[in-house]
């Protein structure tokens, strides 16, 4: 199957090639020819799956094929709500590349800036409207944007959205939207809330489920490293220092974790950055552009603000908290081994952390090895694995060292070296 066989129009495809797609993922060989063929949609996936070309790609195919090019008299004919200013970057980002070499002129709209240049943005005509709920509404209210030309809705990460409190912002949104439309609605899960919303928005609809979550975790090889909670800030800088080369994604559970740990690793001179809900949103930018670009190799994330983050060569994620939610870690693990990519994902983990661990692999029905002799093992924290438990066995786990303790690693030597080399030579 290839996106030729989508029936997806020339200029796409350049696009698509471009961008080094070569075939399409399971959730876009199932949702385009859905969308082409004018249908609703449900979608139960996350991030991660190719979601965001399942939606862009019959969108700009419909609107390059019904619409002339405009210029600045363009309606807006689609409307994508997402709930976080980076998810919305990055779905702008896509609009903007697969629609390359369409006439389809896109903006994104989000809170915590000033909003002067989205509104000349959007003066200026656009067709497509990528927004974050509350922003949306603000702009709606001041009567910069107007949704009676809608053709095609987009509810992106309906749960996330809930979970964020964005209930009543989506309802009135939905509520101005014209009755004749095409409405795609996606969530990684379908709790009851969510199915009554998507109720609201959708009509005559079909429903792809892709479920990505088993298959990221079998994708990406996993560690555990059992360490006291004051030893945790020690390790990641001996991991850092014995990765140099990559870049890494570290997750805090908290925003005052997260600065804590930007600071802790300056005292060892690596530099690093926090990226949460208290920083700016110019600033979260900033590290995030530096992180893609290379120029940054740390980055420290807070569940929220790591939503949906895509930088291509992620290679290694490191959950500095264990999430007391599961499913967090899973949609955390999955920011590396994107589409078809593997990764790492090494989780430190202390004494108070060990039920999550057991949650944790209860879910993802699989045991995360264990890695025994790094220099700050904690002793005390020999924990059996989820399996290990149930068969009530001894704890023979999973002893193998990380490649970077292994002898013969061609990746030691002089560390403070190799990150100058890094630094002068980013990817
Ligand atoms: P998404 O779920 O939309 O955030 O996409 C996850 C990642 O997969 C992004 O880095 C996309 O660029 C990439 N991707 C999407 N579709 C394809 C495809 N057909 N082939 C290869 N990579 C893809």
């Amino acid at each position: 199957m290839t996106f030729k066989d989508l029936g997806i129009i020339e200029p796409i495809l350049k696009a698509l090639e471009l961008e080094g797609y070569t075939k399409p993922t399971p959730i876009q060989q199932q949702s385009i020819p859905i969308l082409l063929g004018g249908k609703d949609l449900l979608g139960v996936a996350q991030t991660g799956t190719g979601k965001t070309a399942a939606f862009a790609v019959p969108i700009i195919q419909q609107i390059a094929l019904d619409h002339p090019p405009s210029g600045r008299n363009r309606k807006i004919k689609a409307l994508v709500v997402t709930p976080t200013r980076e998810l919305a970057i990055q779905i702008g980002d896509s609009f903007t590349a697969y629609g390359k070499f369409t006439d389809i002129k896109n903006t994104v709209i989000f809170g915590g800036v000033k909003q002067g240049k989205q509104v000349q943005a959007l003066k200026n005509g656009i067709d497509v409207l990528i927004a974050t709920p509350g922003r949306l509404l603000d702009l709606m209210n001041q009567g910069f944007i107007s949704l009676r030309d809608i053709e095609y809705v987009v509810l992106d990460e309906a749960d996330h959205m809930l979970d964020m409190g964005f209930i009543h912002d989506i309802k009135k949104v939905i509520s101005k939207l014209p009755p004749k439309r095409q409405s795609l609605f996606f969530s990684a899960t379908m709790p009851k809330d969510i199915v009554e919303l998507s109720r609201k928005i959708l009509g005559d609809f079909e429903r792809v489920t892709v479920k990505p979550e088993q298959a990221t975790a079998e994708k990406v090889k996993q560690e555990v490293y059992f360490v006291s909670k004051g030893n945790k800030v020690n390790l990641l800088v001996h991991l850092l220092q014995e990765q140099p080369e990559s870049s890494v994604l570290v997750f805090s559970r908290t925003k005052h974790g997260a600065n804590k740990i930007v600071k802790k690793l300056a005292q060892a001179a690596i530099p690093s950055a926090a990226i949460h809900g208290n920083k700016s949103q110019t600033a979260r930018q900033n590290a995030l552009n530096d992180f893609k670009d290379g120029k940054l190799e740390v980055l420290i994330a807070t569940d929220i603000a790591a939503r949906g983050i895509d930088v291509d060569g992620l290679s290694l994620v490191i959950n500095y908290d264990l999430p007391n939610v599961p499913e967090t870690y899973v949609h955390r693990i999955g920011r590396t081994g994107r589409a078809n990519a593997s990764g790492i994902a090494v989780s430190f983990c202390d004494k108070d952390e060990r039920p999550y661990l057991r949650d944790i692999e209860k879910l993802i029905k699989q045991d995360v090895p264990r890695i025994g002799d790094h220099p700050f093992m904690d002793e005390n924290q020999e924990a059996p694995s989820e399996t290990q438990q149930k068969q009530g066995g001894p704890n023979n786990q999973n002893r193998s060292k990380p490649q970077s303790q292994k002898s013969g690693n061609p990746r030691r030597g002089n560390k403070n070296q190799r990150r100058k080399n890094t630094r002068n030579n980013p990817r």
